[in-house]
């Protein structure tokens, strides 16, 4: 797994969404890269509000999570 990967699946990985196989190369890559890693421990406690703020309210946009991601990693999208 790359690190644009990891960026993408970082969302769902903070939020749990992910198979376990799939968390677990998230994670063994976040260990591993220090390119991801400072990014992951910066947002995670950020990101994880937010993902949750998101899901709880039905009426937030699906765009936004996007948008948010973008303004986050720039690179990855
Ligand atoms: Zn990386």
């Amino acid at each position: 797994m790359d690190c644009p990967e990891v960026v993408r699946r970082l969302w769902e990985y903070l939020d749990g969404e992910l198979a376990a196989k799939e968390a677990g190369a998230v994670r063994l890559h976040l260990e591993s890269c220090s390119q991801c890693r400072p990014a992951c421990h910066c947002d995670r406690a950020f990101l994880l509000l937010l993902s949750r703020s998101l899901r709880a309210s039905a009426a937030a946009p699906s765009t936004l999570a996007a948008s948010v991601r973008a303004r986050l990693w720039p690179d990855a999208q």
